[in-house]
């Protein structure tokens, strides 16, 4: 078992899906986590899920879009415990549409989460861990980025440049024994990926399912798996890399 304990993480995203999966699944680690969203009764319930099962956590309101708020709660994650050794950047969001009915708007709000939000956590934990002498910095990229996907211009585009981010970081700050990987999950099933028509919703997970060789989609879970090898020491010769967590349904060289 990866053993977290003394250890502390902040997690972005952590109110739902894979950010809330990874914040229990990290405090089972032994972890205090942090877990900030801009959902704050869905952080708080992530909270009191961890409190139940004997771990600790505390709840943050945060919109990554907010630079100098991310900065701030980046530091007074040190400031209160003393220590910043995981950074797991997982807040996100999703837009589709044609290339030819995008607009600039549509770009930048995309881009405003899942890019420079990423950055503000990323570059704030950098400076802290960078001092500290350790870390290990855990982004959220996407399958996505492997292939061209119908109507994701800005989602895919948004999930690159989270993957070239976390390869300078891991560049710049690997002789400061601070680690940063990415991950690229394949389809989860969590809020973000849920269609109003269930029965659109079933068949769309039983093509994807088809296509995927372990003949599964993914639940939040399948990823947290990834972001507790990341966080711990298990992989601690491991850094600019991107895991994933798909199922074998796409895989890259
Ligand atoms: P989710 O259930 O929608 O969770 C995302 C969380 O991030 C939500 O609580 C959301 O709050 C929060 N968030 C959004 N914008 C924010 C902001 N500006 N500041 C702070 N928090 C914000 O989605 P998920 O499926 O777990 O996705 C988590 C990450 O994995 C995302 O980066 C996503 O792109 C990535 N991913 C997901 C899949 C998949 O198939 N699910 C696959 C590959 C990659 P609101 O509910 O208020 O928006």
């Amino acid at each position: 078992m990866a053993d977290l304990t003394g250890r502390t993480a902040l997690i972005t995203g952590a109110a739902s899906g894979i950010g809330r999966a990874s914040a229990r699944l990290l405090a089972e680690a032994g972890a205090t986590v942090v877990c900030a969203d801009r959902d704050e009764p869905g952080a708080q319930q992530t909270v009191k899920l961890i409190g139940e099962a004997g771990g600790a956590a505390y709840a943050r309101a945060l919109d990554v879009t907010d630079g100098a708020g991310t900065a701030e709660a980046v530091r007074e994650t040190v400031r209160t415990h003393g220590r910043l050794d995981v950074l797991a950047a997982i807040a996100g969001i999703m837009h589709s549409s044609p290339v030819l009915e995008t607009d600039e708007a549509d770009l930048d709000r995309v881009l405003a989460v899942n890019f420079k939000g990423v950055l503000h956590s990323a570059r704030e934990a950098a400076r802290a861990m960078k001092e500290q002498g350790s870390g290990s910095i855990i982004t959220m990229a996407s399958g996505a980025i492997d292939t061209g996907m119908s109507g994701l211009l800005c989602y895919s585009v948004s999930k690159a440049a989270v993957v070239q981010l976390t390869k300078t970081l891991a560049t710049e700050l690997g002789p400061y024994g601070v680690r940063a990987n990415a991950i690229a999950p394949g389809f989860i099933r969590t809020p973000m990926t849920a269609r109003d028509d269930a029965t659109a919703q079933a068949r769309g997970e039983e093509a994807m399912a088809r296509a995927t060789p372990l003949g599964r989609v993914g639940d939040p879970g399948d990823v947290a798996g990834t972001v507790l090898f990341l966080a711990s020491d298990r992989s601690a010769f491991m850094t600019g890399q991107i895991l994933r967590p798909n199922g074998g349904i796409a895989m890259p060289w």
